[in-house]
């Protein structure tokens, strides 16, 4: 929670999901990623101060900005209206579509969600790649909804993809290309969503939302928003 300190600053609890890189992953036990790098580097911008990393499922993000637990997520978060009955975003902080990815052997090589018919699909519960799969492949009729395969964690649905227990699955581009890397799985296409990632943080908070923004703007103009994506994205 949001506590005051002695000298005024404000402490905040950040929550993520860890297993969605370069975003937020663990090496060597210890939280790193994009979002992570930004975040701290954002906070230092304000007069707020990040006491901490709550590691939660991603679909227990939202609920836990609800009840307190954390302050900030920052999850490669897409801001959509649905979630924004529930909370508020920072400004855009990065862009994404949807990448459908198969394994690189073997027959399969969907060209389009059409493609798909028949296919067992997967994705992490409570994403916009999930809404993908129910909207335009299950309600389309596309694939049956018990083909739709809903992971805690987007690294146990790349390894179902690897045992062969899913034919596909539905993942932020930027995530794919680092899955992909030298596993024997492939971007088969991109879905394009134009997504955009943000901060959330609880509704009506708008001295948090003014603080983040600044925060955005500040790493922008001084060329560490630049450095981070070098580092993470290599570009
Ligand atoms: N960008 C996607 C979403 O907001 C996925 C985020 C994630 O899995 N961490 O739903």
């Amino acid at each position: 929670g949001c506590q005051s300190s002695g000298g005024g600053s404000q402490t905040l609890t950040a929550g993520t999901a860890p297993g969605f890189p370069p975003f937020e992953m663990k090496r060597d036990g210890e939280l790193v990623g994009f979002d992570v790098s930004l975040l701290e580097a954002v906070v230092a911008k304000s007069d707020y101060e990040l006491s901490g990393w709550d590691e939660l499922e991603f679909k227990s993000l939202i609920p836990a900005l609800n009840n307190g637990n954390v302050d900030v997520v920052a999850a490669g978060m897409t801001i959509n209206e649905k979630r924004e009955e529930a909370i508020d975003f920072s400004d855009p902080y990065y862009s994404s579509n949807q990448a459908i990815v198969t394994r690189e052997a073997g027959s399969f090589s969907p060209s389009s969600l059409d493609d798909l018919d028949g296919a067992l699909v997967g994705a992490q519960k409570g994403t916009t790649g999930e809404s993908v799969i129910t909207e335009q492949l299950v309600e389309t009729g596309t694939i049956e909804a018990s083909a739709y395969k809903a992971y805690g964690n987007y690294v146990l649905a790349v390894e179902d993809l690897l045992n062969e227990n899913v034919d596909a699955i539905v993942i932020d581009v930027p995530v794919a290309n680092s899955f992909v890397g030298d596993r024997p799985i492939t971007t088969a296409f991109v879905y394009e969503t134009g997504e955009q990632f943000g901060f959330g943080i609880q509704s009506g908070n708008e001295q948090l939302a003014s603080a983040l923004n600044g925060g955005l703007t500040a790493v922008r103009d001084d060329g560490t928003y630049q450095e981070l994506t070098a580092k993470w994205f290599g570009q």
